[in-house]
């Protein structure tokens, strides 16, 4: 966030607060000009080289989907160490998630442990930390660490943090988490936003494709029927499939990720395959179901199967914030039983995910401030 947005941000946090009073969580530091911080300077130094030190060791422990477990119980000792009620909460062989609690947990921070291959260990400048997970998520993770221990240091009880397996693929650490919900009103969920909040996310419709055909010598194509040119085909259609847009969200858009067919030039190929992954908008009233339409396309051409059929979402506009929204999925769909759902997290999702990837510590700094913000502003409703 640039210095002039922060500004405004901090303008109207305290002109817009409800009946008038505005929300005590942002004070300037004279000494940085124009940037604001969550706490005078003299907490605020001891809180960021926690906060920095928290995310590399995160970072350094590999916890690549699947194998998240010495990152869980890493972070669950953390938490214990300092007066959190700790739980696990199985979700497979050797994999738990972390929920934390203090008091009755009616508002609860969350976000993911696990990461995309390959491990990247940490390492950092002045003004990043590098390394895999640094910004997706567990920069995150230790940003809201840090704003629940400030929460609590200010007297703000009835916390919970929730830290979740498996959102790379299949977020089996959120399916099994919503199966036991604690009774909060608000989750807030942390992915790379740039720190802003998210009116909304799209959703994921990914279908595989399967076409058998007959093999035969390339020299006699009569005597065969080729697997590639009947996917072909069907994916041209696929193509012309017209997509839903949204006045929020933008379009549905379309990714044919993988074909694969065939096994030699001179030979008619007798199997071919395809994945689709569509990123979804809501259904509009009256509009034709998109997953209809595909299977409706599908059906006698070919096997297929729908892997993963993840709603969109919309999300509350909070006056205050800045706002975004966000084109790829998370584990909030799947949150459904843990209340009222926000996502805002510090980091671009343009480097999560690659060889580069890296968080700001100033956006690391400034999430802690946020999630303070975010979390006083939704005590007041209750
Ligand atoms: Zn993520």
């Amino acid at each position: 966030m640039e210095a002039a947005e922060g500004l405004s941000l901090h303008r109207r946090l305290f002109s817009q607060g409800p009946a008038g009073k505005g929300i005590p969580c942002l004070y300037k530091d004279a000494s940085r000009g124009a940037n604001w911080i969550s706490k005078p300077m003299s907490q605020s130094q001891a809180i960021s080289s926690e906060l920095f030190r928290l995310t590399q060791d995160l970072v350094n422990i590999p916890s690549i989907t699947g194998e998240e477990e010495a990152c869980s119980q890493f972070l669950a000792n953390y938490l214990a160490d300092r007066q959190w009620k700790v739980e696990a909460i199985p979700v497979s062989q050797g994999r738990f998630n972390v929920f934390a609690t203090h008091g009755h947990p009616e508002i609860v921070l969350s976000t993911h442990l696990d990461t995309v291959p390959p491990f990247i260990p940490a390492r950092e400048d002045a003004e990043f930390i590098y390394g895999r997970g640094s910004c997706d998520a567990k920069g995150i993770a230790a940003a809201e660490v840090m704003a629940a221990q400030s929460l609590l240091d200010e007297g703000v009880s009835d916390l919970g943090l929730l830290f979740l397996v498996g959102e790379e693929t299949l977020s089996d650490g959120a399916r099994a988490a919503n199966e036991t919900p604690r009774g909060s009103k608000y989750i807030i969920n942390g992915e790379p936003t740039c720190n802003k909040l998210a009116l909304g996310t799209k959703g994921v419709l990914r279908v595989d494709l399967r076409v058998r055909g007959k093999m035969a010598h390339s020299a006699y194509p009569q005597l065969g029927e080729s697997a590639v040119e009947k996917l072909l085909d069907i994916l041209a259609d696929v193509r012309k499939l017209p997509l839903p847009g949204d006045e929020i969200l933008g379009p549905c858009t379309l990714n044919i990720g993988v074909i694969s067919g065939g096994c030699a030039a001179n030979v008619i190929p007798g199997e071919a395959q395809a994945q689709l992954l569509f990123r979804t908008v809501p259904r509009q009233s009256g509009a034709p179901d998109l997953k209809s339409q595909v299977e409706e396309l599908l059906r006698g051409r070919c096997e297929f199967e729908f892997i993963r059929d993840t709603p969109a979402l919309r999300l509350e506009k909070l006056d205050g914030f800045e706002t975004d929204v966000v084109a790829y999925s998370t584990d909030l769909p799947s949150l459904t039983n843990w209340g009222q759902p926000f996502l805002l997290g510090p980091g671009s999702i343009h480097v999560a995910h690659t060889d580069g990837e890296r968080v700001r510590k100033w956006d690391l700094q400034q999430a802690v401030a946020l999630y303070g913000c975010l979390v006083r502003l939704l005590k007041t409703r209750n």
